[in-house]
Formats: structure tokens, C-alpha cells, sequence
């Protein structure tokens, strides 16, 4: 797959990246089937595959269970892939938290750091809790992040965001948003668009509806539609599925 520049980050993605929540954790997540979690050599395996068949960009957060140590651990390559990190979700015990101050927002991009076994930290995004503006009006944890940033520790700074409001200042303050889209929730159009006006970063999540899409190429001519789009973070532990996605992506990027 023909990588794409994210934005003004100077960072190149691939247009389908792969998400890592199912490596990572089973507990309270939507998907419509049960799962169990890959062993080392799937996870390995299917990391070579999405390198073979182009993928440079991984999705992972502190929140999906051992995701990181995992990546850190079995990614081939490791330095050469974009791997998109987040921090203010903690999920323990069964239970998710949030911690948005300053303090936690730095101890956790230093784990992240050495979970991953990284120098520095692609892209990091503060993952909502839903209350994006409360967090950008109250929280410390977009400040810290541009000052990580500063400091060297990360290359570029973003939102997971649940929100219009939130995913437009995103888009005006920081490089990259990460914004649901898809045939069944088109409510954030606007922040794709305006993200295409500033050259902005654009990561999509849900993409196939968390598994819900009654057909894959159908979703994802849907959401490669959309101009502003960079990469589709879809979440898959099916080598097949995988190999299906790509191949799906390749086509309807030709224009067939
Ligand atoms: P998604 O990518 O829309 O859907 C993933 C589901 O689709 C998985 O259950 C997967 O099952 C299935 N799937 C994938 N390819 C398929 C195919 N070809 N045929 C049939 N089923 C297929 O949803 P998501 O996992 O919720 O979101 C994607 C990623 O975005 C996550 O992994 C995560 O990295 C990120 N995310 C971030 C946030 C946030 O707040 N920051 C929230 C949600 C998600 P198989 O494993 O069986 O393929």
C-alpha cells in the first residue's frame, strides 16, 4: 500500500492501520462475538503479515490491556513503524479509569516509552472519556503533551475524540485527530473537513463499526470517500481478515 503523509506531521501512514485493542484485552469491549486473546506466535505472525502487505501504522493505548508490552515485545522492525499511543485511560482490574493531569499524563507516556522500547513515541492522543471539552477546558493534559512534544519524547500530539466540539479544537490545536466515522455515524463530518482545511492529521476509529458493518468493502468505500481521510484503524486478529482488508483498501484506492 502506497503510504500517505498524516497531515503536516511529516509522518507517513499507511491508509489502513491495524488496531490492537483485541491483542491486548477481552474484557468490556463491543465487538459481536466473543474472542480469546492471540498467543505470541499469532500475534507475531500476523505483525509479519500486516508488514508484508504494507502496514506501517499501529494503534495501541495503555487502556487495551498488555497491547503495549506486546507490541514492544513481538513487533518485527520495531523502529519502523508509526505507532499511534494515547494516554489519560488506565483499564485494571476488569475496570476502566481516567487520569488527565499532568503528573499521570508524563509517568504514562514513560511507560509507554518503555513498554514499547522506544526512544520516543510517534503520535500520542489523550483518549475522551466522551467529555472532550471538559478535558480541553479543565484537564493539564494537552499542555503536557505539547511540552513532551517540546522535550523531544514525542513527534506529534492529538485527540481521541467523542465530540464535534472537541474533534474541531483538535483540529485547530493539536496534529492529529483520531475521529469515528462511518455508514452508521457521520456526525463528525465536520472535523474531517475542517482537518482537510488546516492539513491536519485525520486517524479514523470504528471504521467497520466495531464489527457491526453488514459488508467490509462497503464500509470502507464509505469512509475512504471522505478526502481528509489518511488511515483507517481497523481493529482485526483474523489473518484473513486482515489480508481481506488490505487487499479491499488496494482496490478501492486504484479506483476500481
Ligand atoms: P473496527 O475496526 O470497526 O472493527 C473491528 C472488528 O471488526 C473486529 O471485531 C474484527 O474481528 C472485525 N473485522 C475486521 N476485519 C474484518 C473482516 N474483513 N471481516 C469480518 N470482520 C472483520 O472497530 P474497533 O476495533 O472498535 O476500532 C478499531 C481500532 O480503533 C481499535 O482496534 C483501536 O485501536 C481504535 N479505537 C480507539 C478508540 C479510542 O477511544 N481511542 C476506541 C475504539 C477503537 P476479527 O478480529 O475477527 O477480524
Amino acid at each position: 500500500m502506497e503510504l500517505r503523509v498524516l497531515g503536516s506531521t511529516g509522518m507517513q501512514v499507511s491508509p489502513l492501520g491495524l488496531g490492537t485493542v483485541k491483542i491486548g484485552r477481552d474484557q468490556q469491549v463491543k465487538y459481536p462475538t466473543g474472542f480469546t486473546i492471540p498467543d505470541d506466535a499469532a500475534v507475531r505472525a500476523l505483525f509479519d503479515l500486516a508488514w508484508e502487505l504494507g502496514i506501517n501504522t499501529l494503534d495501541t493505548a495503555p487502556a487495551y490491556g498488555n497491547s503495549e508490552e506486546r507490541l514492544g515485545q513481538l513487533l518485527p522492525h520495531k523502529d519502523d513503524w508509526i505507532i499511534v499511543g494515547k494516554v489519560g485511560e488506565i483499564f485494571e482490574n476488569g475496570q476502566s479509569s481516567f487520569d488527565f493531569s499532568a503528573a499521570f499524563t508524563r509517568r504514562s507516556v514513560e511507560r509507554s516509552l518503555k513498554r514499547l522500547r522506544r526512544d520516543y513515541l510517534d503520535i500520542v492522543l489523550v483518549h475522551s472519556d466522551g467529555d472532550d471539552m471538559r478535558i480541553i477546558r479543565e484537564e493539564a493534559v494537552c499542555d503536557t503533551l505539547q511540552q513532551l512534544k517540546q522535550e523531544g519524547l514525542i513527534r506529534a500530539i492529538g485527540m481521541s475524540t467523542k465530540t464535534v466540539a472537541g474533534g474541531l479544537w483538535c483540529v485547530e490545536n493539536m496534529d492529529v485527530v483520531m475521529a469515528t466515522y462511518n455508514l452508521a455515524y457521520t456526525d463528525e463530518l465536520p472535523v474531517l473537513q475542517r482537518a482537510a482545511q488546516l492539513h491536519k492529521g485525520v486517524l479514523i476509529k470504528k471504521g467497520l463499526q466495531s464489527g457491526h458493518a453488514q459488508s467490509v468493502e462497503e464500509a470502507l468505500r464509505y469512509v475512504f470517500a471522505q478526502p481528509a481521510v489518511h488511515s483507517v484503524i481497523v481493529g482485526t486478529i483474523n489473518p484473513g481478515h486482515l489480508r481481506a482488508n488490505v487487499a479491499i483498501t488496494e482496490r478501492i484506492l486504484a479506483g476500481r
